[in-house]
């Protein structure tokens, strides 16, 4: 990721793609078309203010120091004062004006990435990706809203060094061209040094990186350090990282060192050059003290535009990197919406159909091979079988999360393609054991994805959840902000929220995944009857890990590596399936003789 983040970049707008690029970057900004014309008017007028102010030195010198005139005493000050505010309300508006059209653009592109992420089917916001992702829209995104504003202000650069050398050429064209030759002496330094500390600094970018992902994995993973009694020996990896970080920061000070050093050498030896040949000038009457301090003016002020010069190209690359990359993201056909059929769906469920389904993760992992079933309205099914044996993924195609390489999943007779995606997850509620609740009210929260939900039927909901209890005595109550922001919930009494938000769904089609997670026997027992009252009149398909869902089901399928091995009911499987039998042995028959019975 860093790596890639700081890759050295070779874009320059001499290059036809990039400058498609740059096209389609500034393509952004038309809208604030007018924002920009009128900064770039401020931007000339600022450029020309600094001419104005190296060019009113020669009057203040020779007319008030040297000939003592009372009326340039009184002028020149004003004018300066003048041409200064000028100059500075002039950069003020400019880079308002610039500052006003690129955050419009950030804010246009991160919608309209976001508009992108947030279509795209679930395969794409696997592990890694999702970081990838939101880098672009808080990074990347960044860096296009200074491409155009960078160009701008390489324009105004060349505008503030051209009036700037218009005056030291006009004042003293010989002395001119003694600075002309000097001057590249004095950027040969700054450019090899510029490219260096540059390179320093991308590589410093990687190892802080490098640095904080340790920091973040040993932080993360104390409990094995500390139960390995592996301190020392992370010290000493640390300490390997610190010190290169340490040796590379040295590296990229001493280079900013020298340049700066070797800047102010060279610089002396050119002002050093110009007192000279100048003031043999004015001694031989050739010319005025005037004349000189203008022109040497005018050389300094060049200084600055020449800097900034260096970094508009910085920026502009930078803006192109970053373009590439957010451009890559909104162009590629891959990064689909996902998509449906028109089909509506029936308001009524009759048979969900599994026909010799076959599924395979995008790495390779074969989760569902040759799976057949059919589950009809009002049947409760319970899916169990080891860990890894694909009943995650079996749920997770019913709401087309995913799409199967070969079979047909059908709902009613239709496959599931037909259906409008929308209509389609509108038949079915998840509750998972993830229960994954938003930053928002208790009440928003429930009703998560639905408009319009009476009071009186969140609160219903809430009671047939077994919720309504701890949500009531709630300073807030419903309004309570749950997570970060709020309120911490414990374990069950999100599941029960989470049960409450399927409630008020009220879909046909519930999918359960039972929480392997323990929660104390009374959460359990309170959870468990907020669930069978989720489960009534319901179809259900659920990944069972309690004996009470085994026995209660109308039917178990068993699972074993991406196949069903064996279904029908609890005492059949028994004698039936020795998977089964063994799957009780381990995870059921405990629960049975610890005698809590849940309800069994
Ligand atoms: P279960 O829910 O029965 O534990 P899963 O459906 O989660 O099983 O997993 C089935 C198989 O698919 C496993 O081999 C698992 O490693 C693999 N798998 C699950 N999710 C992914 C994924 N996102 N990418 C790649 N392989 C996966």
């Amino acid at each position: 990721m860093a790596d890639e983040q700081n890759r050295p970049s070779h874009h320059t707008l001499s290059n036809p793609d990039n400058l498609a690029l740059f096209k389609r970057c500034v393509s952004y900004f038309l809208p604030y078309k007018a924002h920009i014309v009128v900064a770039t008017v401020f931007m000339v007028l600022g450029g020309l203010c600094d001419a104005g102010i190296a060019w009113l030195v020669k009057p203040a010198l020779d007319d008030i120091f040297i000939n003592k005139q009372t009326t340039a005493l009184l002028l020149i000050p004003v004018a300066y004062l003048v041409v200064t505010t000028l100059k500075a309300g002039a950069k003020l508006l400019q880079n308002y004006l610039m500052q006003l059209a690129g955050m419009r653009v950030l804010e246009v592109l991160r919608d309209e990435m976001y508009n992108k992420i947030i279509m795209m089917p679930i395969r794409f916001y696997e592990g890694a990706q999702v970081g990838m992702l939101m880098s672009r829209i808080t990074n990347d995104v960044t860096s296009i809203r200074n491409s155009l504003p960078a160009l701008v202000m390489l324009v105004r650069q060349i505008i503030s060094l051209v009036s700037l050398a218009c005056v030291v050429f006009y004042q003293n064209w010989k002395l001119a061209f003694w600075a002309v030759i000097v001057l590249p002496l004095a950027f040969f330094p700054f450019i090899y040094f510029g490219r260096r500390m540059r390179k320093l600094s991308r590589k410093g970018n990687v190892m802080v990186a490098d640095i904080t992902s340790l920091l973040q994995e040993v932080l993360s993973g104390i409990r094995v350090v500390k139960a390995f009694s592996a301190e020392q020996k992370e010290r000493a990896r640390f300490d390997r990282e610190n010190r290169r970080l340490l040796r590379l920061s040295m590296k990229s000070i001493l280079a900013g060192e020298f340049s700066s050093s070797v800047m102010e050498i060279v610089g002396a030896l050119g002002v050093g050059i110009v007192i000279w040949i100048g003031g043999m000038q004015v001694i031989d009457g050739e010319s005025t003290p005037g004349t000189f301090f203008s022109f040497v003016t005018a050389l300094v002020l060049m200084y600055d535009p020449v800097k900034k010069l260096s970094n508009s190209n910085l920026n502009i690359q930078a803006a192109l990197a970053g373009a590439e990359r957010v451009f890559g993201i909104l162009d590629d056909e891959n990064l689909g919406v996902e998509k449906g059929g028109d089909r509506p769906m029936e308001a009524s469920f009759r048979e969900l159909r599994f026909e010799r389904v076959r599924f395979a993760y995008p790495d390779g992992t074969l989760a569902l091979d040759d799976v057949s079933f059919t589950i009809r309205a009002g049947e409760r099914l319970a899916i169990v079988g080891p860990s890894g044996a694909g009943k995650t993924t079996f749920v997770n195609l019913i709401p087309r999360f995913y799409d199967p390489q070969a079979g047909t999943i059908s709902i009613n007779g239709h496959g599931l393609e037909e259906y409008d995606l929308k209509s389609l997850r509108g038949l079915i509620s998840m509750v998972s054991q993830d229960n994954f609740l938003f930053n928002l009210s208790v009440a928003e929260n429930i009703t998560y994805g639905l408009s319009d939900v009476d009071e009186s039927r969140i609160v219903e909901a809430a009671k047939a959840a077994y919720a309504h209890g701890f949500i009531a005595v709630m300073p807030e109550g419903y309004g309570a902000i749950v997570g970060e922001r709020g309120v911490k919930l414990s374990g069950g009494q999100k599941q029960r929220l989470t049960i409450a938000r399927a409630l008020v769904k009220d879909a046909p089609l519930l999918i359960l995944d039972e929480a392997t997670s323990a929660l104390d026997s009374e959460s359990e027992r309170v959870v468990q009857k907020a669930l069978e009252n989720l489960m009534k009149d319901r179809t259900s398909i659920v990944i069972a890990h309690r004996l009470s869902t085994v026995i209660g089901a109308d039917r178990i399928l068993v699972m074993d590596s991406g196949k069903i091995v064996a279904q029908g009911r609890h005492e059949e499987l028994l004698d039936a399936s020795p998977l089964y039998a063994r799957l009780y042995e381990m995870q059921f028959s405990v629960e049975a003789s610890a005698g809590k019975g849940e309800g069994a």
